[in-house]
C-alpha cells in the first residue's frame, strides 16, 4: 500500500466514525425528546421504580443528579447500581436510558480501555438507543 492509499483509508474512516458519532447523538436526542421532565424528589422514585419495573430489574439503584457533562452508571457493589444523571437529563427516557446499560450489564470494565471503547460506541450505546426508541412507541411516555 502506498502513502496515498494510506492516507485515504485514514480518511475515509475518519469522516464515517464522525458520521457514525453524529448519527448516534442525534437519535440518542430522538429519543430523549418530549421526554416527561423529573421536577421533584417523589416525580424521581416514582419514574425510577416505574422504569425499573418496565425493564425487570430487580437490583437497588441510586441516583444523583449532577451538573456532569454527561449522564452514566457506576457499579457500586454487587446488586447496588448507581446512576449518574446530568442536570439536563433529568426526563424520564433519560433515566429508562442509564437503567437499560444497567440491564444489560453495560458496566465497563477497565481492563481493555480501546476495546472498552469500541464495545460500547459500536454495540452497548445503540442497542441502548434503539431500546429507547422502539419503546417510546410501545408505551405513552
Ligand atoms: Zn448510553
Amino acid at each position: 500500500m502506498n502513502s496515498e492509499t494510506v492516507s485515504t483509508i485514514v480518511l475515509g474512516v475518519s469522516v464515517g466514525g464522525f458520521l457514525y458519532l453524529g448519527l448516534l447523538h442525534y437519535l440518542n436526542k430522538k429519543s430523549f425528546h418530549n421526554s416527561e421532565p423529573i421536577n421533584s424528589k417523589e416525580d424521581l422514585e416514582k419514574i425510577l421504580n416505574e422504569e425499573k419495573e418496565r425493564q425487570g430489574i430487580k437490583s437497588k439503584v441510586v441516583v444523583s443528579i449532577r451538573n456532569c457533562k454527561y449522564s452514566y452508571v457506576e457499579n457500586i457493589e454487587q446488586g447496588l447500581d448507581k446512576i449518574i444523571l446530568k442536570q439536563e437529563h433529568t426526563k424520564r427516557m433519560c433515566l429508562r436510558h442509564e437503567l437499560n446499560h444497567i440491564k444489560n450489564k453495560d458496566i465497563g470494565g477497565k481492563k481493555y480501555p480501546v476495546f472498552d471503547q469500541l464495545k460500547y460506541y459500536f454495540y452497548q450505546e445503540p442497542r441502548t438507543i434503539i431500546h429507547c426508541i422502539k419503546s417510546r412507541k410501545e408505551d405513552k411516555f
